[in-house]
């Protein structure tokens, strides 16, 4: 073995060390990744909306002990709680022994992705066609979403009250659904449109049937007759579309991708790439010195807006809940949290590389990505993680033995986007963004490194446990 050289000793101690985690971890770790991911897959294929995210964990939590909190019961260390928001947003928390005051350990991830949701009045028939009209949910390239087979999950209430669940198209011997689009033979106007109008808003119209109501007279009668079979099957009647939230998301599973099964392909891993480990790690914390506190929330794709997502008091009053159990102060609370916003950042594609700035984008299986920022054009739009706690962030990533790397959203001034960070650091708390890195993002079928995802699930558990 030749020495190192004085350049290539004094590189080694001051230079930026980034390195395929691939490369640097042994067999067991990579072992690990595969084996966690197994369990990731099933959690996307039976979790494809908000709601049935929420189901799904609230059932392995509620194996693990935890139980829904209630209000005015006070809880000692090592109780393990959930507190459930309209089915759609779930805080898990487990008790610490420092008293709440002193500060929660938060992960935050979001479980709604972008899809297209059924319009209030969807439901009509053309040239004998019955279709459904959409309006596209989060930010989506519309023509990726033609010619692809789509199932359609969701709840509709009737007047009553009574919650029909509805989901068609996951299970193999069950139908599903399509947009079509128009043939290459008579695009020729089409193909001039920008890819932004490729396919227009209007045209995202679902094809659900094409059979007539058996009868001589009337019309339409292929829409008729599915409001028969869906009365039929949910009691639903046309004006029960209005109190319905239906999604129509891509009908396809979770599985590997490449020939040495290091990747996972799959709708929806914005942001169950994240939200999985910070369940899973949620579930494991036992003891915890400080209160360890996952939320999955909804919302997000569209800003965060409303009483499921992030921007409203629900993580607050949470919080704030669990502080005065204790006779402490909720904002005393919030101000000496800490958070990690486990989102997903875009990762450097080899045939899109132009958009990114090497030195600053994420590579797959470099770990999980640490993003100091998000935002577009002059850091518009984003929660800068203060330097000190980065600082605190790196240091416990190094500690802990796990695989990370820096992020940033693209080149400066290319485009940009947000997370939930910048909502929880305007209650006080510390936050900075930590996640997996994404190919495809948004689109119905989206591509993660497995060694990613079990770094992102290592750091949730360490920041909480
Ligand atoms: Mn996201
Ligand atoms: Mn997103």
């Amino acid at each position: 073995m030749s020495e190192k050289t004085a350049a290539e000793q004094l590189k080694e101690q001051l230079f930026l060390k980034r390195k395929n985690g691939r490369l640097t971890s042994d067999e067991a770790v990579l072992n690990k990744a595969q084996e966690y991911c197994e369990g990731y897959k099933d959690f996307l294929n039976c979790a494809k909306t908000e709601r049935e995210a929420v189901k799904a964990a609230v059932k392995a939590a509620e194996e693990k002990g935890f139980k829904k909190f209630e209000y005015g019961k006070t809880y000692a260390a090592g109780d393990k709680v959930y507190i459930n928001n309209r089915g759609k947003t779930l805080a898990l928390a487990v008790i610490g022994k420092q008293p709440v005051e002193n500060g929660v350990n938060i992960t935050a991830a979001h479980i709604d992705s972008p899809r297209l949701d059924l319009k209030p009045n969807p439901l009509y028939e053309d040239v004998d066609l019955a279709l459904f009209k959409t309006h596209y949910y989060g930010g989506i390239k519309k023509y990726q979403w033609t010619a692809v087979p789509l199932a359609l999950h969701g709840v509709c209430v009737l007047k009553d009250g009574t919650v029909k669940e509805v989901s068609v198209g996951e299970k193999d011997n069950e139908p599903k659904f399509v947009i079509n689009d128009l043939l290459p033979h008579l695009a020729s106007e089409q193909v001039k449109r920008t890819l932004n109008e490729g396919i227009k808003g209007e045209e995202l119209n679902v094809l659900i049937g094409s059979h007539p109501f058996k009868d001589d007279k009337g019309s339409e009668l292929v829409k008729l007759n599915i409001l028969k079979l869906l009365n039929e099957k949910y009691g639903v009647t046309e004006e029960d579309f209005l109190s319905a939230e239906l999604e129509m998301v891509p009908a396809a599973k979770s599985c590997d991708i490449g020939f040495d099964r290091s990747l996972i392909g799959s709708y929806g891993q914005d942001d169950r790439v994240c939200a999985y480990p910070a369940l899973t790690a949620v579930l494991e914390v036992e003891n915890p010195e400080n209160t360890a506190l996952a939320i999955l929330t909804d919302k997000e794709e569209i800003g965060s807006c409303g009483n499921t997502g992030l921007e409203s008091d629900f993580l607050r009053f949470v919080i704030g809940d669990l502080a005065k159990m204790q006779n402490g102060d909720p904002t005393v609370a919030l101000r000496r949290s800490r958070c990690l916003s486990a989102d997903v950042n875009a990762g450097m594609d080899p045939t899109f590389q132009d958009v990114m700035e090497r030195r600053n984008a994420s590579l797959l299986n470099y770990g999980v990505v640490v993003t100091k920022y998000t935002g577009a054009r002059g850091k518009s739009g984003t929660s800068d993680a203060s330097a000190e706690y980065v600082a605190e962030i790196r240091s416990m990533l190094d500690k802990e033995g796990i695989v990370w790397q820096t992020g940033e959203l693209g080149k400066v001034d290319i485009g940009g986007g947000g997370t939930v960070a910048m909502f929880i650091a305007n209650m006080g708390v510390d936050v900075v963004d930590l996640g997996v890195p994404v190919l495809s993002m948004h689109a119905p079928f989206e591509t993660t490194a497995k060694f990613d995802i079990y770094m992102c699930y290592r750091a949730m558990y360490e920041f909480m446990k």
